[in-house]
């Protein structure tokens, strides 16, 4: 049953009917757990399909800067968690910040990212400053954040400062499994409900989750779906858990990329309209795994514009790709990867769809 008195709603937290999903549970269970991989080609080849009718082979580029390794928060699975002592933790400053948006609007990127640990450095007034400079010297880009929980206010404040979007993984939309993979003081409750404020601001809102993180069993990642179903996010970060060694998770195996492809494959059918990264996650756990998540739905990429001199630093999972390259050898060597396996490099905003001149 549609919702009949919210027909074109997609963020009114108060509206309980929700349109009726494609799949059902069954279904989407059968698709997680299967290991036929003709049955898995048959789900990729769909998921491309839908996402061709959509943005056709369009894949859209976005510049990563990594601003900040300080974090506040302890998560079991993050290399760059406050109890990590081996880290040497880095922050970028203004001047910094700015040089790589520089970097980038020269080699053609329209959105920048700046994402970040919990740093407490990095207050509103701070992100404010940031979030106008950028604003001011590049008011046609976008602009996407992904700084973790923050109040309501800040995320307003943000928002009417210049910035467009906003990534913020819910990392698991199961709580048992949320309680596993994070330290007693974050909650799945909270983290959702900042997806929810996010997109009543405004923005355009990433959510997304890590395939096979520890303690992970398929009807969690049915969950993920559901929740995304609920949520309908813009953007939807979905990659593999890759150990890194100074974590209490780091004697965990990584994530399985056909699995982690699946995913990708049933978001899209989910979310149509979503803009799905095929995560520099894959591309670690496997040579091709950013083509093949393009090939089974995916469509955009997240390159780096850090400094090299920080990139490695860094290091949410051990073994990284691109942390030793510049900027511009990036975007020449995935430009060239894209054209080989038949995508198109497009460097415009890559709004969704629905909604190409928000912002
Ligand atoms: N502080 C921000 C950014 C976190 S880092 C926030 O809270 O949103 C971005 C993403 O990297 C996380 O959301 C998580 O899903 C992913 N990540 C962290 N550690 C990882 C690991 N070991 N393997 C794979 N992905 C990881």
């Amino acid at each position: 049953m549609t919702c009949t008195t919210h027909k074109t709603c997609m963020t009114h937290t108060t509206c309980k009917t929700k349109p009726e999903s494609p799949f059902t549970d069954e279904a989407l269970l059968h698709y997680i757990k299967t290991s036929d991989t003709a049955e898995s080609a048959a789900l990729f080849k769909q998921a491309r399909k839908v996402k061709e009718t959509r943005y056709g082979n369009a894949v859209y580029f976005r510049g990563l800067i990594e601003f900040t390794n300080y974090c506040k928060n302890d998560c079991y699975y993050c290399g760059i968690r406050k109890s990590n002592k081996k880290v040497q933790r880095y922050r970028l400053s203004t001047a910094e910040i700015l040089d790589c948006c520089r970097i980038g609007d020269k080699l053609g990127y329209k959105t920048f990212v700046l994402q970040g640990g919990e740093d407490p450095y990095f207050t509103d007034e701070r992100m404010l400053e940031l979030i106008n400079a950028i604003r001011r010297d590049y008011p046609a880009h976008a602009i996407s954040l992904s700084i973790g929980e923050r109040p309501r206010a800040s995320y307003e404040a943000f928002f009417a400062a210049g910035a467009n979007r906003y990534l913020l993984r819910h990392e698991t939309a199961s709580v048992e499994h949320y309680r596993k993979l994070h330290p007693p003081r974050m909650s799945l409750e909270e983290r959702k409900q900042c997806l929810y404020w996010l997109k009543e601001t405004g923005y355009h809102a990433g959510a997304g989750f890590m395939v096979g993180s520890p303690f992970q069993e398929p009807e969690n990642l049915l969950a993920d779906l559901r929740f995304l179903e609920e949520l309908r996010p813009q953007m939807v970060g979905i990659g593999p858990f890759i150990p890194q060694s100074d974590t209490p998770f780091g004697a965990y195996p990584a994530g399985n990329l056909d699995l982690c492809l699946r995913m990708i494959a049933l978001t899209r059918l989910l979310l149509p309209d979503a803009l799905l990264p095929a995560t520099t996650a894959l591309g670690t756990i496997s040579p091709q795994g950013r083509e093949l998540g393009l090939a089974a739905g995916a469509n955009v990429v997240m390159l780096n514009i850090s400094p090299q001199s920080t990139r490695k630093l860094y290091a949410l999972y051990d073994n990284k790709i691109c942390t030793g390259e510049k900027a511009a050898e990036c975007l020449l060597c995935m430009k060239t990867r894209l054209h080989a396996s038949g995508f198109t490099p497009d460097m415009s905003r890559g709004d969704p769809p629905a909604n190409r001149k928000a912002g």
